[in-house]
């Protein structure tokens, strides 16, 4: 896998975590496992099944879920990550480590596009991508783990630019279109270059998000043939929906829906996929921080509302926002099978929430409460700041 992030977690570490009511696996085709227990060893996982069939020996710690449910540490898969835990767009501080507290375990920057005096010279863009993804490998707020350095392209870069990006660690494009390349042969050849040297691709899709940025249309959307279609719903304005129509049934690549984008839009998008059973390629992001802002528990409120407004079922809804990403973006996270990273949220339905359980809950619009979250293996959060209370919490024991 092309991203695989250093794991944090000591070797020797064994986590068991017994008493999941409910586990969500992350895998659109089979969401809900048959499984009350997950060990993980050195930070991956080794073993799912029901507690009393698995290796448990030797833990060193033991966390009782108290019959809450268990999902894959959420993905998302738009943000711009400036410096550290700070943004300089909504002068906030600890925007990351406050969305850790909305499940998020996994971000992905579509370029550092905020930072203030960002270079446009090819020179200055590939010398802040290298800066960037060296910064947030080794500052991970609360655990986070952070895919930046995601150069945004300018006009005059060439084949030799990409190479040297991958050489030096680069694994993602920014946004397409926040630069000055804004045609569709410019881009295609650039991404072209840069999937060739392992180099993942997104393009901002609608009308301009702040001022200085642009239209990028279907037929751009098309021709670049990024593997991610960043935010089809808009950021925020949204394509007519024959361009989004003409975007889903031209291609194949990725369908990202944002926070910061436009509901209608995200709707449309996600019936269009379903007609066309392919729901795989619908991901969740929330384009924090931009002109709406910081979201932290955007990821949670997407799938509540694409859940309850969409007819999606909430164990499909909760695989947009993990598995589909982690399996178009090639993470190592995402999914509960062994071998990957031990990366987990804890929750269960809200205090007074009129669904039943968690499932019910999310389904009827209401944002789940986060009892814990766990990255490599390691508690990082008990009971979330910032979500509502949940009805069963999990315990650390030992
Ligand atoms: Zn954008």
């Amino acid at each position: 896998m092309a991203q695989d992030m250093t794991t944090s977690a000591d070797p020797d570490a064994k986590l068991l975590i017994r008493n999941i009511g409910l586990l969500l696996s992350g895998d659109i085709g089979r969401p809900i496992l048959d499984a009350d227990a997950v060990v993980a060893v050195g930070g991956r996982i080794t073993a799912i099944g029901r507690v009393s069939d698995i290796d448990a020996e030797g833990a060193t710690t033991v966390i009782d879920a108290h019959g809450c449910a268990l999902a894959p540490g959420l993905i998302d898969s738009h943000v711009h990550p400036v410096a550290g835990d700070w943004t300089p767009r909504q002068s906030q501080l600890n925007w990351i480590e406050s969305t850790l507290h909305g499940g998020v375990t996994t971000m992905i920057s579509a370029g550092e596009v905020h930072t203030p005096g960002r270079p446009r010279d090819v020179v200055g863009l590939k010398a802040m991508a290298v800066f960037a993804q060296r910064a947030f490998t080794a500052f991970r707020p609360g655990g986070m783990k952070i895919h930046a350095g995601a150069p945004v392209i300018e006009p005059g870069m060439e084949e030799h630019d990409f190479k040297e990006l991958a050489d030096a660690g680069v694994r993602l494009l920014g946004e397409v279109g926040l630069g000055g390349v804004k045609d569709g042969p410019t881009a295609r050849r650039m991404v072209a270059w840069a999937r060739q040297y392992g180099i993942q691709s997104t393009i901002h899709t609608g009308g301009p998000s702040i001022p200085g940025s642009g239209l990028i249309d279907a037929g751009v959307v098309l021709e670049a043939d990024t593997d991610v279609i960043g935010h089809v719903n808009g950021g925020h304005t949204a394509l007519p929906d024959r361009e989004i129509r003409c975007i889903c049934e031209g291609c194949r690549r990725g369908l990202e829906l944002v926070h910061n984008g436009n509901e209608r839009a995200a709707l449309f998008t996600l019936r269009t996929a379903r007609e066309m059973g392919q729901l795989e390629r619908v991901i969740l992001g929330t384009d924090g921080p931009a002109g709406s802002g910081v979201q932290p528990l955007g990821i949670l409120r997407m799938i509540a509302m694409l859940s309850s407004l969409g007819d999606v079922a909430p164990e499909v809804a909760f695989c947009f926002a993990t598995g589909n990403t982690a399996r178009m973006r090639a993470l190592d996270t995402g999914l509960i099978e062994a071998g990957r990273a031990a990366d987990f949220v804890l929750l269960d339905r809200a205090q007074h929430s009129a669904g039943r359980d968690l499932l019910e809950c999310v389904q009827l619009g209401d944002l789940p409460g986060v009892g814990m979250v766990v990255i490599d293996g390691t508690p990082r959060i008990n009971r979330s700041r910032n979500t509502p209370p949940a009805d069963k919490v999990p315990e650390v024991l030992a």
